[in-house]
């Protein structure tokens, strides 16, 4: 499945290659990929014939692309989506599920072996479409508000993993970035937010935009070729991880065996002794019953 950091390359890539060349035929070749569009295929294909691509946007894992400046093509890679810049002519992929053939003999294709991922156009959505707006950004966004985050995980009383993963706080942070972050900055998940100082969410935040950067690097090869790739399997996950999937292995930092637990239907990975685990509260005590 693509991470945030993997999309982010492929906004990159469709900003480099498809503004400005106008749209001169679109081919829907497997309905679901539309299916959000409630007007189907035909219709889909006719309203962004002869339009043209302005800017390449993300908000978390969702890319769109503005039509003119008004609406917007909203995109989401699902599972094995891919987005691929070609010169026309090339052959079919296999997978191939829709067909932007634009001007100067250039070709955008949207392929999906599984098709959880789709199109779909957003109405007066060029600068944040409406069905997004909801999403925090991220925080490799330019616009991510630091001390507003700051603010908001210190109002909270849940563990700062929990809050990571909250896409209405802070979208991009999956499973994965959260662990690692967490390591960097020294934190245990479960540490409630409120009883954090400024310091430590700091850390934590740079700590997972770090992670995630480093991704972003490694996965940001082929941004400049005219093939832009998308499939999931870039291997940054097997070499550079520090706890996550680490079980048992010596903690890089001071050698003691990583830790698993179960978090939310999935597993957590730290460091005990690096990311001490929260204190307890102690329970408050009983009310002296009263001298009767
Ligand atoms: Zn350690």
């Amino acid at each position: 499945m693509p991470e945030l950091p993997e999309v982010e390359v492929v906004r990159r890539g469709l900003e480099a290659h498809v503004l400005d060349h106008p749209i001169r035929s679109v081919e829907v070749l497997h309905p679901r990929p539309v299916r959000r569009h409630a007007g189907g295929p035909a219709d889909f294909a006719a309203r962004l014939t002869g339009r043209t691509f302005t800017a390449a946007h993300r908000r978390g894992k969702y890319l769109w692309l503005a039509l003119d400046d008004t609406d917007a093509l909203l995109g989401h890679l699902g599972m094995s989506g891919q987005m691929l810049v070609q010169p026309a002519g090339v052959p079919d992929e296999r997978h191939l599920r829709v067909r932007f053939a634009l001007a100067d003999d250039l070709e955008l294709r949207f392929v999906d072996q599984r098709m959880f991922g789709g199109l779909a156009i957003s109405d007066g959505g060029a600068v944040i479409p409406p069905e997004i707006a909801h999403i925090a950004r991220d925080p490799l966004d330019g616009e991510f508000d630091d001390p507003a985050f700051v603010r908001r995980v210190r109002r909270s009383e849940s563990g700062i993993k929990r809050v990571l993963l909250n896409q209405n706080i802070i979208s991009g942070v999956g499973n994965i970035y959260a662990d690692e972050g967490l390591w960097l900055a020294r934190l245990h998940g479960e540490r409630p937010g409120s009883r954090l100082r400024k310091s430590d969410v700091e850390r934590v935040l740079s700590g997972c935009r770090q992670v995630m950067l480093q991704a972003l690097g490694e996965g940001g090869t082929s941004f400049d070729s005219l093939y832009v790739n998308v499939n999931g399997e870039s291997g940054y996950f097997d070499r550079s991880l520090q706890v996550y999937g680490r079980e048992a292995e010596p903690c890089s930092r001071c050698g003691t065996p990583i830790r698993r637990i179960s978090f939310m239907n999935r597993s957590s990975f730290f460091c005990p002794v690096c990311q001490p685990a929260p204190r307890r509260r102690r329970p408050r005590p009983a009310a002296a019953a009263p001298i009767s």
